[in-house]
């Protein structure tokens, strides 16, 4: 709309070591593109510093269509900074964001348009039946969700991925946030508008592995949760008097038996226990503290959130200086 190249619909497919994915991705867009008889669309591959051939798939690709095109990471900097720079770079009236194994199906991108089309401003995702996602995804999404809820101030729905469509005015309204620790599925729904969900099953890999280790996996959980929420803060202050109060409690114990009864106090290891017991607990405590003090300190510095080494679009966003 305040778009001047009056492109309908973009695409942002955050891309890592996807070479297999990449072709097969864009032909199943294309067939829904024509149903949905959408000409003037772009299709942007944010190559997050793969080490395979997919930037030579993508650019086989734009060599036979000039809407599909990239912006290719210096390095790996993760799936939320690909996502921000599509976002970033994306012109069209609506933009959806989804991933390149094709394990969002590109048919669902019919119905949200739809939607769109119909009003909303928001169309997300809700995964469902779930036979295709493994055992241990499912329980480490639902450990996650049980705790992201329980520990910020704004609920994220289960199921939820970084599978939606968002109208111009949310996409401009995204740009306008600078924080350097984006989590995008914890900001959405703080922003207001007309939100619309989604259900679909999700299907499986097509090609290649999954990029998420369990690493990655509970990196992403505590970036989640201290991005959207302080609220970790005041649980250190209730854990830390919760075992004050026990210490405390302990220590009467322990005067009772010293005064009243004659039981030698044997107590060496019980010492030794609680202190370590206790320095763990501050350990984690300061932690936690660490956490936010460290995002303050990168977010302090304003360094760009990525850095693109080649491109085929120019940035709409005050992100590169
Ligand atoms: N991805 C990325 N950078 C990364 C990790 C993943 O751009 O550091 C992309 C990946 O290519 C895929 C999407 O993010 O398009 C989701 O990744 P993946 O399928 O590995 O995650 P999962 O579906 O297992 O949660
Ligand atoms: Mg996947």
């Amino acid at each position: 709309m305040s778009s001047p190249s009056q492109i309908e619909l973009s695409l942002v497919i955050p891309t890592f070591n996807e070479e297999g994915n990449v072709q097969r991705l864009y032909s199943e867009i294309l067939v829904v593109l024509k149903q949905l008889q959408i000409s003037t669309y772009e299709v942007i591959f944010i190559d997050d510093g793969s080490s395979d051939h997919s930037l030579q798939r993508i650019e086989q690709l734009r060599a036979q269509d000039t809407n599909v095109h990239f912006l290719q990471f210096s390095r790996n900097f993760g799936h939320q900074h690909a996502l921000k720079a599509g976002l970033d770079h994306a012109r069209g009236a609506a933009v959806i964001s989804l991933d390149a194994d094709l394990q969002h199906p590109p048919a669902l991108i019919a119905d949200m348009v739809q939607l769109w089309r119909q009003g909303a401003e928001v169309v997300y995702t809700r995964r469902k039946d779930k036979q295709n996602v493994g055992l241990f995804k499912k329980l480490s999404a639902k450990a996650f969700y049980w705790l992201a809820n329980r520990l910020s101030e704004v609920p994220i729905e289960e199921g939820t991925a970084d599978f939606r469509l968002l109208d111009r005015k949310v996409v401009d309204a995204i740009k306008t946030f600078k924080e350097s620790h984006l989590f995008l599925r914890g900001l959405i729904p703080t922003l207001g508008f007309k939100q619309v969900a989604l259900d679909y099953e999700p299907a499986a890999r097509f090609s290649g592995q999954s990029k998420y280790s369990l690493g990655k996996m509970f990196h992403f959980a505590i970036n989640g949760i201290t991005s959207s929420s302080a609220k970790p803060l005041y649980f250190s202050i209730y854990l830390g008097l919760f075992f004050a109060f026990l210490a405390f409690v302990y220590g009467c114990y322990a005067i009772y038996i010293a005064v009243f009864t004659n039981a030698a106090i044997t107590g060496w290891t019980s010492l030794i226990a609680s202190v370590l017991f206790i320095g763990g607990i501050q350990m984690i405590l300061i932690g936690i503290v660490g956490i936010y003090l460290g995002k303050l300190f990168v977010q302090s510095k304003q360094r760009p959130t990525y850095i693109i080494k080649s491109e085929t679009l120019t940035s709409t966003a005050s992100h590169e200086a």
